[in-house]
């Protein structure tokens, strides 16, 4: 076993660890880990950890998956990687093909890159750049959702900026238009009347600006990283109509609720709704391997046909595009998902965790429960009943969560929202655990 001190030596010399305050993240005797099996994690000292956030919303099979590792091994017998540029590969071909089947109807084709980030990225360039070559070149603005989250490179910023995280690139973004995002927690009314009142002020916008604006960018169903934030039945079906109605592109981010975070496969389905783009990543390879891809229509796609000298050419790509070893992963997994049903199993577990998430509700401090599929944000309050925040300087979410730790659970805090979302590979057993120390955490942190 590598030793403890002195990987943490190494890390503070050479590592510069991601969204991470590596100062207090270094005082904090961090967690390495050395070796995972389905939901439990190992560290170098030997201390099992429940994977509490399916390492960061990407892990689905649970980790060291036999039927992922032998794809990996077999592909790796084969080639690890050639370019995209130009040529093709057999398993990046046979992953297009599945996607397609898989995603809602009208996507049709595929455009591989390696990161959510990357995948909203191209997403934007494909719907502005379409309208330049669809001879309507006015339609260049953008239109998001208040709070939304995106990833983290400029143009993805730009779509989801995020107060917290990205304030000071300010100067650095181009201008997004934006509307609300139904946040019924935080809405005085029904969550139907939520819905209604942003759906009135998102046709306004449009009435005024549908002309101007390219796409219309929204995370299906559930805002991530804003907090676990939950639409109200039919504001995404209601967000579709208004796009039709005034001939804006609908770009699906499904980077988060893809590959049955929900309880379906893509958000999407739960309202029947078509995006003509999409992007999925964190879910897609099963928690392997870098891989993202946006989907778009084939009315998209055409608008890029011709000759050479033509320059309608989409003139955008990744050294790694279309990597080998990450798409024969990516089919590995898929396939895991048709045999083990892990769909259906990722709605039964979510209905686990409402049961089990219903004392945690009931405790002085935390404000609000919201859950889809195994998406579970947890808020925490100075006071249950009047909802009041704790000040940001008392990092209750980060004190829960180091608890949890210490208790045997990994997850992350989004300010004061705790999240807990399981792989599908979760047993019953394990979700309960997971609960239970979340439980114990915060009844201990926050107190009577
Ligand atoms: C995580 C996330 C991204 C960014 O994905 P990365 O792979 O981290 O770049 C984009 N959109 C949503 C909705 C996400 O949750």
């Amino acid at each position: 076993m590598p030793d403890y001190a002195d990987l943490l030596e190494k890390n503070r010399r050479y590592l510069w660890n991601p969204f991470t305050q590596m100062q207090e993240y270094l005082a904090e005797e961090p967690v390495i880990v050395e070796r995972a099996a389905g939901v439990r994690l190992t560290d170098v000292r030997g201390r099992e950890y429940l994977d509490g956030n399916s390492s960061l919303w990407v892990n689905v099979h649970g980790h060291n998956h036999p039927d992922l590792n032998r794809a990996l091994v077999d592909q790796l017998g084969r080639v690890a990687h050639t370019t995209l540029l130009g040529s093709a590969n057999v398993p990046a071909i046979e992953l297009a093909e599945r996607l397609v089947g898989l995603t809602p109807d009208g996507l049709d084709k595929v455009f591989y890159s390696d990161s959510g980030a990357t995948a909203v990225e191209i997403g934007l360039k494909i719907a502005f750049a379409y309208w330049q070559r669809a001879g309507e070149p006015q339609r260049s603005r953008f239109l998001t959702m208040r709070n939304a989250y995106h990833g983290d490179t400029i143009g993805s910023v730009s779509l989801g900026m995020s107060e917290a995280f990205h304030a000071e690139f300010r100067p650095l973004l181009f201008g997004c238009d934006q509307v609300p995002y139904p946040d019924t927690y935080r809405f005085d009314g029904t969550a139907s009347e939520c819905a209604e009142h942003c759906l009135a002020v998102l046709a306004g916008h449009l009435e005024h600006h549908g002309a101007e604006t390219a796409c219309l960018v929204v995370e299906p169903l559930v805002q991530g990283a804003a907090g676990m934030i939950m639409m109200p039945p039919g504001f995404l079906a209601g967000v579709e109509r208004l796009c039709r109605a005034y001939g804006v592109l609908l770009f699906a981010d499904e980077v988060a609720t893809g590959f049955g975070r929900t309880g379906r496969m893509f958000a999407c389905e739960h309202e029947g709704v078509q995006p003509d783009l999409m992007a999925v990543a964190k879910g897609l390879t099963g928690g392997y391997l870098p891989v993202a891809a946006t989907l778009t229509s084939d009315a998209l796609y055409d608008a890029f046909l011709g000759d050479l000298a033509s320059r309608r050419t989409f003139y955008h790509g990744h050294s790694y595009t279309g990597n080998q070893l990450g798409c024969a992963v990516a089919l590995a997994s898929l396939d895991v998902f048709e045999r083990e049903h892990v769909v259906a199993r990722a709605a039964a577990l979510g209905e686990r965790l409402s049961r089990g998430l219903q004392p945690i509700a009931l405790l002085p401090h935390v404000g609000d429960v919201r859950r889809r599929g195994l998406m579970t944000g947890i808020e925490l309050a100075q006071d249950a009943d009047t909802r009041q925040p704790y000040r940001t300087d008392q990092v209750m979410g980060v004190r829960v969560c180091r608890r949890a730790r210490e208790l045997g659970l990994l997850t992350r805090p989004l300010g004061d929202v705790v999240t807990l979302m399981p792989a599908p590979a979760a047993s019953d057993g394990d979700a309960d655990r997971m609960l239970a120390i979340l439980h114990e955490a915060i009844a201990e942190v926050t107190g009577p």
